[in-house]
């Protein structure tokens, strides 16, 4: 086990209903550390570069403007194999497919407004951190 640093967000739907709080009581209850938080609204640009993996997708366009929305709460986590435990903690992306006891499963919309994002790698991880914190952002 390794001890990691993994990128989240809580995302509009969630900020919308008010669930910032529960969500990051689910994170920390999994063992995880938020080492840095901020609550900002995304600008067009940010949500495109930031899911530009997906730009290709039919979903993408709708994907940009929920994630334009509202609110979201982007997020560091730190603990013992952080990426995974927090894709572990969040469930699967549609809501329908994901464990009991998940953040999807508990508080999504659909598939896409699906209350939380997490990091799929280590190398996805330090560059979504490095895009929207600097590095004295980032506390223990
Ligand atoms: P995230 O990257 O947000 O943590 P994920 O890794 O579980 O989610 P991805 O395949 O990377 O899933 O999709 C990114 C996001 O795009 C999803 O979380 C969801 O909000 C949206 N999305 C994915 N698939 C669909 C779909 N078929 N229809 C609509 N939106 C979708
Ligand atoms: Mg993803």
């Amino acid at each position: 086990m390794a001890l990691e640093r993994t990128f989240s967000i809580v995302k509009p739907d969630a900020t919308r209903r008010n669930l910032t709080g529960a969500i990051c009581k689910m994170l920390e209850d999994g063992g995880l550390r938020i080492v840095a938080q901020k609550r900002i609204q995304m600008t067009q640009a940010q949500a495109e570069t930031f899911y530009g993996v997906h730009k290709e997708r039919p979903f993408f366009g709708d994907l940009v403007s929920f994630m334009t929305s509202g609110p979201v709460v982007v997020q560091v986590l730190e603990g013992e194999d952080a990426i995974a435990r927090n894709r572990e903690i969040m469930g699967a992306t549609n809501p329908a497919d994901a464990a009991e006891g998940t953040i999807r499963k508990t508080f999504a919309e659909s598939i896409e407004a699906n209350s939380a994002h997490g990091s799929d790698s280590a190398e996805n991880a330090a560059i979504e951190i490095a895009y929207f914190f600097a590095g004295c952002e980032i506390t223990g």
